[in-house]
């Protein structure tokens, strides 16, 4: 089956995020041939066994398939807390920052965020201060909610171990957002069950680096499952024929997740060749993510060369540069010379 790539012919090395990769060949052809049925009566094959194969890789009992990983998040959230509870959460995680506040729109759950450590993780002590004692006067802390990888960032294994040991031992649930959490385990050389492990609940994208069109699962225990589907049903996320989508996601989990790596060595090549051009300052990357400073002098003109020439960045003085399934290691190289030039013309 052949699939018309908006690339073809035309050379566009699009770095803004990866969420812009389109279903490769092999992709579509599993999609095209999904045995579906009707998800609301839990009657399609694919996504059942989307949810057991991603349940199983991750070391829960049971999973969800989401529309989106904002709502597998909130679903986790509202799942887990109820009306007048909160949960701890870093400044700069997407549970807090970027969902549009939906566990507090949506849920009546407080969010308390704490200033994340550079390393992505939310230091210890912060967060013992920052529970709540049993109290009329206070909202009931409830959760921690983590975020791996944040930033494209690993957080280290052992502060994951010692924030969820210590958040249990306080009665607290834990939640990780995982939408990068694959990008994690590649990075680390370890399991998913692994980098899953002391959390009550995960949720992680397909729709990321992993290259399917649409999808996240929510895991956890069959009863917190079952309990999450109720929710998902009534955010409008209960999909009828979905598993053509699910056959992508399943496609994605036994085909692209040991490529990872290849984004990873595409982003350290990335940061190494733009950290030799004058006026960009490079964070080396972790994972898939290159974050840029731009000297202000060069950022609105940089950016609009980089934009003429086919190259799309997210930012502009504080460019973020995405690796993924559809810029390779030539794209790069053409991208380095792209900006190089930009330099020798001036
Ligand atoms: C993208 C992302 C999400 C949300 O995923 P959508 O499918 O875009 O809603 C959640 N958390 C993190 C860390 C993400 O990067």
């Amino acid at each position: 089956m052949s699939y018309p790539q908006a690339t073809t012919g035309f050379k566009l090395y699009d770095f803004r995020s990866d969420t812009v990769t389109k279903p490769t060949p092999g992709m579509v052809a599993a999609m095209a041939a999904a045995q579906v049925g009707d998800d609301v009566w839990g009657d399609d094959p694919s996504v059942n066994r989307l949810q057991a194969v991603a349940a199983e890789r991750l070391g829960f009992e049971a999973g969800l398939f989401a529309p989106s990983g904002t709502q597998s998040n909130l679903i986790g959230l509202l799942t887990h807390c109820q009306r007048g509870d909160e949960y701890l959460v870093g400044q700069e995680a997407h549970t807090y920052r970027y969902e549009g506040g939906g566990a507090a729109v949506l849920g009546s759950i407080q969010p308390q965020p704490l200033e994340n450590a550079d390393d992505g993780s939310i230091p210890l002590d912060k967060l013992r201060k920052a529970v709540k004692p049993i109290d009329p006067h206070f909202a009931r802390t409830r959760l921690l909610a983590l975020e791996n990888t944040i930033g494209g960032k690993v957080l280290p294994a052992s502060y994951v171990q010692a924030a969820t040991d210590w958040a249990h031992s306080i009665g607290l649930a834990t939640h990780l957002d995982g939408a990068r959490l694959c990008n994690a385990a590649v990075q680390r050389g370890l399991a998913l069950s692994d980098m899953a492990r002391g959390f009550d609940s995960v949720s992680i994208c397909l729709s990321k680096g992993l290259g399917a069109p649409v999808g996240s699962l929510l895991l956890g225990s069959r009863d917190f499952i079952t309990k999450a589907k109720r929710w998902r049903k009534m955010l409008g996320g209960g999909m009828r024929q979905a598993g053509f989508l699910a056959a992508a996601g399943l496609y994605a989990l036994d085909h692209h997740v040991e490529r990872l790596a290849d984004d990873h060595r595409n982003a350290a090549r990335l940061a190494e060749g733009l950290a030799a051009l004058p006026g960009l300052t490079v964070t080396p990357p972790h994972t898939n993510i290159v974050f840029v400073d731009v000297d202000e002098k060069i950022a609105t003109d940089f950016s609009s060369h980089l934009a003429k020439h086919g190259v799309l960045i997210s930012g502009r003085d504080q460019q973020r540069w995405v690796t993924h399934l559809d810029v390779d290691a030539d794209a790069v190289e053409a991208t380095l010379r792209i900006a190089q030039a930009y330099f020798e013309g001036r």
